[in-house]
């Protein structure tokens, strides 16, 4: 049904950032915590107390803006959003509103519907987190909302997007795309459960070939990718059935209900607030020197987009495994060292992507805590090149080292391991094993050339995998057509 129509769809995301101290205070952000543990007379919103700007934030501001293709503003204003809740003290939140620091960006995304295509930012802005309300769920507390202010004043950003987006998998591409940036700038830390990236989604539909947009819904707070695209897929075909069947889509609030994957109306557009906005008298506004933007964008880490396309044109390496290995900070850095160490690209990410991710699934652990450090790959990978072991006895090695942390040196000499190259001795194993099986050979020199696998297989088993495979493959031809 929702084929008759055009979906659009613009995103606001709110990216909490990994600041120490909140955005006008000296309180810690850190989460959880005893109610109310992290407050002072500033975030507690008490008379007299006057806010100070943190400058870090206002770095990782200029820090996200550059990676997103902003322009930064060389002057920005605090504003006061004016609105009566019991989890904002002071009766306003202090936000950007008509000169916000970041404007006119735009990130490149994917989809296999859609193809490459460009999203536009409308502006990046700071402000200032409310506080929590925690909701009585015991026989004494029931009926009772308790205020907790830890997260009050805690700093964020607001993205808003233009209204670029065509389906849910767009803005799914989208959101993931900003939020590998933000991880990877290292201004948030991600963590969508504990509400350090969450969305509100703008959405609506129009027939196609209209001009205007239709009239929207505003999908408030939803933190998780699938929440965002059942809620989306869901507004579009509500959306959709009105239309059918004649009526009339009112612009409102809605929540997405995470139990049921529907939305339900929160706030109609007349029950909407009016913000009056002014700038905040308590806050000077914020300018930003050229100097300091060049100093930021020097200090910008290498972003994914770039890391993909240095690791396919100077690595040569599929634009899959460059895809895969640049996805996660770390990751990327872990491999760039083995890279530094061992110089063979190739093998590098077939290790990482290979052994070192399933071990890491295996324990459940990041490439952060890896217990094999990219020295310690590098140097196993040494032993390979030069012969010393195996590709299969790589990955006894490999194990080795991840239990005891030893180099693959210390591990061949110790166990032994080292590949038997010695031609007279793999020729007395393969002697061994053609007389231990003149079925066998028979059948191999009447011409069934599949049982040539099972001579390998039994060689490189009294090897105890030692044998060097290539020299096992001669030495067994020549012998069996001898
Ligand atoms: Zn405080």
């Amino acid at each position: 049904m929702s084929s008759k129509y055009e979906v659009v769809i613009g995103l606001e995301v709110h990216v909490q950032l990994t600041t120490n101290t909140k955005i006008f205070c000296g309180c810690s952000t850190a989460f959880g915590g005893e109610p109310n543990a992290h407050t002072c007379p500033v975030c507690l919103g008490l008379p007299g107390a006057l806010p100070v700007l943190n400058k870090k934030a206002v770095e990782f501001a200029i820090r996200t803006g550059l990676a997103t293709h902003c322009s930064i503003a060389p002057r920005s204003v605090f504003a006061r959003k004016n609105y009566f809740y019991p989890d904002l003290p002071k009766g306003y939140q202090i936000s950007q509103f008509e000169l916000p620091v970041c404007e006119h960006g735009h990130l490149d995304i994917e989809t296999e519907a859609g193809g490459a295509k460009r999203i536009g930012i409308t502006r990046i802005h700071m402000e200032e987190d409310a506080g929590k309300l925690v909701h009585g769920d015991t026989a004494d507390t029931a009926g009772s909302s308790f205020v907790d202010l830890n997260r009050a004043c805690t700093p964020l950003l607001e993205v808003v997007s233009e209204p670029d987006m065509r389906s849910s998998d767009e803005a799914i591409a989208y959101l993931k795309k900003l939020h590998q940036i933000v991880v990877y700038l290292g201004v948030c830390d991600g963590n969508m459960e504990q509400g350090s990236f969450r969305c509100d989604a703008n959405v609506s539909i129009r027939p196609w070939g209209q001009k205007e947009f239709g009239t929207r819904a505003e999908l408030k707070n939803i933190n998780s990718f699938r929440f965002i695209k059942q809620a989306i897929d869901y507004e579009v075909e509500r959306q959709a059935e009105i239309l059918e069947e004649g009526g009339r889509v009112v612009q409102e609030t809605r929540l997405f209900d995470t139990t049921t994957g529907m939305t339900r109306s929160m706030r109609g557009k007349e029950e909407a607030h009016d913000y009056r906005y002014f700038p905040d008298p308590d806050l000077v506004p914020l300018v930003i020197s050229e100097q300091w933007i060049d100093q930021v964008r020097q200090g910008l880490p290498e972003l994914p987009e770039a890391k993909i396309e240095r690791y396919v044109s100077e690595y040569g390496i599929p634009r899959y495994d460059a895809e895969v290995l640049s996805a996660e900070r770390p990751v990327a850095d872990y491999y760039d060292a083995c890279v530094r160490l061992h110089g063979n690209a190739k093998a590098c990410s077939n290790w990482v992507m290979g052994e070192v991710q399933r071990r890491l699934n295996e324990e459940g652990i990041g490439i952060d805590q890896c217990p094999v450090t990219p020295e310690l790959l590098a140097g196993m990978l040494g032993r390979i090149d030069d012969n010393t072991i195996s590709g299969k006895i790589a990955k006894t090695v490999f194990e080795e080292m991840w239990k005891s942390g030893d180099t693959a040196d210390a591990i061949i000499e110790k166990k032994g391991l080292k590949q038997v190259t010695d031609t007279g001795a793999i020729e007395q194993i393969i002697d061994e094993i053609l007389a231990a099986n003149p079925g066998q050979v028979e059948e191999y020199r009447g011409g069934k050339e599949k049982v040539f696998g099972f001579f390998v297989g039994q060689v490189m088993k009294a090897s105890k995998g030692k044998a060097n495979p290539a020299a096992v493959n001669e030495l067994l031809k020549k012998k069996l057509q001898g």
